[in-house]
């Protein structure tokens, strides 16, 4: 199967239209300074913006392009690998650039490793991992069942390898393997159970999504992994009957639907397959009248929007021929797949439960810090990230911040641990168990 997975090169005529005006640092929508937000971890991190923050990069784009900067240089490589890649900046962005930027810094970090210089020397053991075990959590398969363990006496999970179910729950490595984030998919197989649905899971034969290859970089490893889930899904669908895929992870989620198109036969293997986040697909369910609630929740509660259920969704148009203004311009961003009012409905659906917003949301959410790589390869600084946004909703008065990506919860629930936050955190699924 073929990948068309851009190169820098390819890229080129993309970076050279940002016109390092410096707008990607901060969210506008509050007012002009000093009233804007800082939208941007690596520059809040590390101030400097023509170094770190987007234009920086785009500078850095050039630079390997024109040949004056190698990797070979490890202040400069450490540079491009500082960055959440949370598409922050691209929300600000207004010229040209705007619909390429995370791209380009991912295509950066694919030239990276293909010097051989690249990922950080911590990455590299995340890729060694996925080689070996199939996971970047170093966990060997078995470990990935860990989280059934409470269901296996009074209610098994069906095993998909061996039964039909319509419905596949794609568990995601973050929530099999990490002990916080175990919570993620053992709540979201309690609602399925409590509701009825038909689903199962395809436990130590689950492949990672390869999310955290393509973030770092490692181009070769992502199309292995992801080409073997889609022969998987493909088979599933043809000998299970799955028609539905439902991920409760929001890297997971955006690697299937965003990342995986770029293969030449995606649409063909994906034929009859709808591909939902847990939130979707609860969603649905709520509107139907199947999901209600029971219990009375009294909790103060704000939500953070994980970026790779929200802006990473962005839909950007192109003038592709020139006949709106000219070849390549940017000519509008369309947010309908950004999942940003599901998650919100649901949490004000709940008795009791009183929804306080953040100063910084829905395309101007402030990044956990966990995403790119970093919470592997810098983890001090994603933990330090991390603690900024659980002060952002201590701000609005929480006691709870929800959210629906294990891996925000793990790096927030960090954050809060830094900075002595009584903050506690939870995936929207577990506040949908216990509200049953
Ligand atoms: S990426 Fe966009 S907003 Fe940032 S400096 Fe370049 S043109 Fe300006
Ligand atoms: S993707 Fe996020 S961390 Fe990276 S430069 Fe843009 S705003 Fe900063």
């Amino acid at each position: 199967m073929e990948w068309n997975i851009p190169s820098l090169k390819d890229l080129e005529r993309y970076f050279w239209r940002c016109t390092a005006c410096g707008t990607c640092r901060s969210a506008y929508d509050y007012g002009p300074p000093p009233f804007t937000r800082p939208i941007c971890p690596a520059g809040t991190e590390f101030g400097f913006e023509g170094y770190y923050s987007s234009k920086g990069k785009a500078a850095f784009a050039r630079g390997i392009s024109d040949g004056t900067l190698t990797f070979e240089d490890p202040e400069f490589l450490s540079a491009v690998y500082k960055c959440t890649v949370c598409g922050g900046c691209q929300n600000q962005c207004q010229v040209d650039y705007k619909p390429h930027i995370p791209e380009v810094i991912e295509a950066m970090r694919r030239e990276a490793v293909i010097s051989g210089a690249g990922p950080m020397p911590a990455q590299k053991n995340l890729i060694q991992s996925m080689k070996n075990y199939n996971n970047p959590y170093q966990g060997p398969r078995r470990v990935r069942m860990d989280w059934t363990r409470p269901f296996k006496k009074t209610a098994p999970i069906k095993d998909i390898n061996k039964e039909p179910a319509e419905v596949l729950f794609y568990v995601g490595c973050t929530g099999g393997f990490n002990k916080t984030a175990q919570a993620v998919p053992q709540a979201t197989a309690r609602i399925f159970q409590k509701l009825g649905i038909d689903f199962g899971i395809l436990g130590e034969n689950e492949v990672c999504c390869g999310s955290t290859a393509m973030r770092v970089g490692d181009a070769e490893e992502f199309k292995r992994v992801a080409t073997n889930n889609l022969e998987t899904f493909q088979r599933l669908h043809a000998d299970r009957g799955v028609k539905t895929i439902v991920t409760s992870c929001a890297g997971c989620f955006r690697a299937i639907k965003k990342d995986y198109v770029l293969a030449s036969e995606y649409e063909k293997m994906m034929n009859g397959i709808e591909v939902v986040h847990t939130i979707q697909y609860l969603h649905r369910l709520m509107k139907e009248g199947r999901l209600k609630f029971q219990k009375q929740l009294p909790w103060k509660v704000t939500y953070h929007d994980p970026c790779h259920t929200g802006r990473h969704l962005n839909k950007f148009s192109v003038d592709k021929d020139g006949s709106q203004l000219w070849e390549g311009a940017y000519v509008g961003v369309e947010e309908s797949e950004c999942l940003y009012d599901m998650p919100r409905e649901i949490i004000k659906a709940i008795p009791g439960v009183s929804f306080v917003e953040m100063d910084r949301i829905r395309g101007n959410s402030y990044c956990c810090g966990g995403g790119g790589g970093v919470m592997t390869g810098f983890t001090d600084w994603a933990g330090r990230n991390a603690g900024l946004r659980i002060q952002e909703g201590m701000d609005t008065g929480a006691e709870k911040m929800v959210s629906i990506c294990p891996f925000c919860y793990f790096n927030l629930t960090e954050g809060a641990k830094r900075i002595g936050s009584n903050m506690t955190l939870h995936d929207l699924t577990e506040v949908i168990d216990m509200a049953l």
